[in-house]
């Protein structure tokens, strides 16, 4: 076997691809249950039609599959997992599941992975390691004082349990973000009151379409490459964008909830003291703080620089020849992904073949 895939989702499935193409060995290993990387697990109310729209993985047209034609009603969770198990199969990939990398440890130019319990493949080794792993795993937690003094229900974003679980409370919504705003617009419709908390006023910008919409996308994905390329921990991505006018944005707007109040000083246990000293009385809290990438397995392999970031030059881990991240900063996007993904393929191949050196 020359490379093992971590990962199953857009990033893995689109590196997969390309390496059968090149003639890889390779075995592809998911820690889920089904197909579909992280969006079999959203939400229910997540339908296709909410998300920002998914970008094709490389040859889904050629096996007579797309995500834009699929029906923009139906939940994102069902209708993603359906076509990327097509798509699985259409190209053979072949995905071992259960199988959770718990560790990857290296030597003798060998990289050896250790699975959990219970999963389908026991211990691999190979020479190369592509790790795809995205960042559903690691939701990050709310550093605010007083959490664990709050009484009423907390939940974060991979646990948020639909709207009608909030029917009749007060719920505070934490998260300058997209996932934010569709908790706020969904909970609205049947809490008795909500409260918006952010870190930082967002910017919301009205123009998604036109080339000034695309810049902002792009400077997004730049900034993350260059924290990447210099080993920082990645930044956030709505703070170098701001936040689209999406129709959640618009119907907040038109009720008059878009308004986000700056984080409050601590939690109580029956709300939220403000930065004022009035306490909002809150029933729940949705904490929607974003995502770190999922990288535990990889601690063996020492790849942190000081700052905590992982230093990466076009996907190749600079600390640790043959590792190789996908969907990493700049390429957490399915078109960012998809478009990665060849030259990753090239990067695996050419370190194969030793014909190109290992960056440094
Ligand atoms: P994932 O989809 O998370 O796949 C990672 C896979 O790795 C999973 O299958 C997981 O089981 C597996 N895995 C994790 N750890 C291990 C391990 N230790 N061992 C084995 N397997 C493991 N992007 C868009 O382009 N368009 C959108 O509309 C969009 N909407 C989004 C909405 C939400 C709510 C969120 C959170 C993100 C959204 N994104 C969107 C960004 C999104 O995260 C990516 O598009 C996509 O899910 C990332 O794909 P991925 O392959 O990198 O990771």
């Amino acid at each position: 076997m020359d490379v093992a895939v971590i990962g199953a989702g857009q990033a893995g499935l689109a590196v997969a691809y390309h390496l059968r193409h090149l003639g890889a060995r390779l075995t592809v290993l998911d820690a889920g249950p089904g197909a579909g990387g992280a969006w079999q697990h959203r939400w229910p109310s997540l339908t296709l039609g909410r998300t920002h729209a998914l970008a094709d993985l490389p040859g889904m047209r050629e096996a007579g599959l797309s995500f834009s034609d699929a029906a923009a009603g139906r939940p994102a969770r069902e209708v993603v997992a359906e076509i990327m198990s097509a798509y699985e199969a259409a190209y053979d990939l072949a995905v071992a599941r259960p199988a959770r990398v718990d560790s990857v440890s290296r030597s003798g130019g060998f990289f050896t992975l250790e699975t959990a319990p219970g999963s389908v493949v026991p211990r691999l080794e190979a020479p190369v390691v592509v790790s795809a792993t995205g960042t559903w795993t690691r939701p990050r937690t709310p550093d605010l004082p007083g959490v664990d003094d709050f009484a009423g229900l907390q939940v974060d974003t991979p646990s948020y349990p639909g709207a009608a679980r909030f029917a009749g409370l007060r719920v505070a919504v934490v998260g300058g973000g997209l996932s934010a705003i569709g908790f706020l617009d969904e909970v609205s419709t049947v809490a008795a009151g909500v409260r918006w908390y952010t870190r930082r006023p967002p910017r919301i910008f009205e123009d998604t379409t036109s080339e000034l919409g695309l810049n902002r996308g792009r400077a997004a994905v730049a900034a993350q490459d260059t924290a990447a390329r210099a080993g920082e921990p990645l930044p956030s991505i709505v703070a170098s964008t701001g936040i689209p006018s999406t129709p959640p944005v618009r119907r907040l707007r038109a009720k008059g909830l878009l308004h986000a109040t700056p984080m409050p000083r601590r939690a109580v246990a029956d709300g939220f003291q403000e930065q004022d000293g009035t306490v909002w009385q809150a029933d729940a809290v949705i904490w929607a703080l974003g995502f770190s990438p999922a990288l535990d397995h990889l601690e063996p392999l020492g790849i942190r620089e000081p700052g905590g970031g992982v230093k990466v030059d076009d996907s190749r881990v600079v600390k640790v020849p043959g590792l190789l991240l996908a969907g990493y900063g700049g390429q957490a996007s399915t078109i960012s992904a998809a478009r990665a993904a060849r030259r990753t393929a090239w990067r695996v191949s050419a370190f194969l073949d030793g014909t190109e050196p290992w960056p440094v």
